[in-house]
């Protein structure tokens, strides 16, 4: 591992591509192509990935679609805005729980099936059976006090706002894990999301956001890039190098922000900035901030060639999550394959209390 504060100078030529500024691919192909490649350079990380390429190839198909239907949000005021209200904040979820439906039914057996978690998704799946059997009566889906049914979008909310008791009531009535809950939730709601910031992107992108946490969703980024030079003499180019955009760990939108702050507290002190890479990827660095102890992985697109798919690329760079690991570093996203791998549970699951016997 080398060491360097956020400095390090891009070269600009070598195996850069010059055509794709965003080097994104798109939609279920490009991601299954992505995940491959991935298994192919990495071998060892072939089992992660095969635990998880039913699920999100399942999560692009679904995006696809929600992108094709999805509604134009009101943009939010300029100076609420400039506050860093994020989009969603402002929005009532009730009026979407079709497609929050749709995919949480459409997910459930992806989710048993890929994770060993049949037994709670089936008791999932009938619960939304019966809330479905209740609404085709014309009953109320509130009034029937026989089943307990997920209120899938005051649960998605749950998920946006960071509140755990939702969940926790929901999870107890209905006789699954909270956390499994909220899997299952949080799951669903990313490609109905990804729907419509796909579909919405240039709006929010037009506006000047400087947060760094996703401006239509509010959620932290999985992962960063810095971007590729699409037109050299139009750049305003800081050392050499590409323009910063994270992307966001929930909806996918990626938005442009500074490079010389952390994400999740804006330092911008230097000397408590540091940037991490291994001598033969440099291009994969690993971006800690010791003033708020988190970190944030970021690829130089720069060094990259062909497209690439955002959704995977993290599932390529655990490595770089048990390195960050060891150093006591938190991620700013929790993605779900550091939460269910057992190799990197411990630490990338934060713990409120003290553990008092870490092994
Ligand atoms: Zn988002
Ligand atoms: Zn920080």
């Amino acid at each position: 591992m080398q060491h360097d504060t956020d400095t390090m100078p891009g070269t600009g030529s070598g195996t850069a591509h010059e055509a794709d500024a965003a080097g994104r691919a798109a939609g279920p192909e490009g991601l299954v192509a992505a995940l491959a490649a991935i298994k192919q350079r990495r071998p060892a990380y072939g089992a992660l990935v095969d635990l998880f390429t039913d699920l999100l190839r399942e999560q692009a198909v679904l995006a696809e679609t929600f992108a094709a239907e999805a509604p134009t949000p009101e943009l939010p005021d300029p100076e609420r805005w400039r506050q860093g209200v994020f989009l969603l904040a402002d929005v009532d979820l009730s009026a979407h729980a079709e497609p929050l439906g749709r995919a949480f039914d459409a997910l459930l057996p992806v989710l048993g099936a890929s994770f060993g978690l049949e037994r709670e998704m089936d008791v999932l799946r009938a619960a939304r059976a019966g809330q479905q059997e209740s609404a085709a009566k014309g009953g109320s889906t509130a009034t029937d006090a026989t089943a307990p049914q997920p209120d899938l979008p005051l649960l998605a909310h749950a998920c946006l706002d960071g509140h755990a008791k939702p969940l926790e009531d929901a999870g107890a009535a209905l006789g699954v894990e909270p956390s499994t809950l909220a899997l299952a939730v949080r799951s669903a709601l990313a490609p109905v999301l990804a729907g419509w910031a796909r579909a919405n992107g240039p709006r929010f992108a037009a506006r000047n956001w400087t947060q760094g946490y996703c401006p239509f969703c509010g959620s932290p980024p999985a992962v960063a890039t810095l971007s590729r030079i699409e037109n050299p003499r139009g750049e305003n180019l800081v050392g050499g190098g590409g323009k910063k955009h994270l992307h966001c760990s929930l909806c996918g939108h990626e938005w442009a922000f500074r490079r010389d702050a952390c994400p999740a507290c804006g330092n911008t002190d230097h000397d408590r900035r540091e940037v991490l890479f291994a001598e033969d990827a440099r291009h994969e660095r690993i971006e800690a901030c010791s003033a708020c102890s988190s970190y944030l992985l970021c690829v130089d697109l720069r060094e990259v060639d062909g497209d690439l798919s955002m959704e995977a690329v993290p599932l390529g760079l655990v490595h770089l999550d048990v390195i960050a690991r060891e150093k006591a570093l938190a991620p700013m996203a929790v993605m779900p394959w550091t939460v269910l791998d057992p190799a990197l549970d411990p630490v990338l699951d934060p713990a409120p209390d003290p553990a008092p016997d870490e092994k």
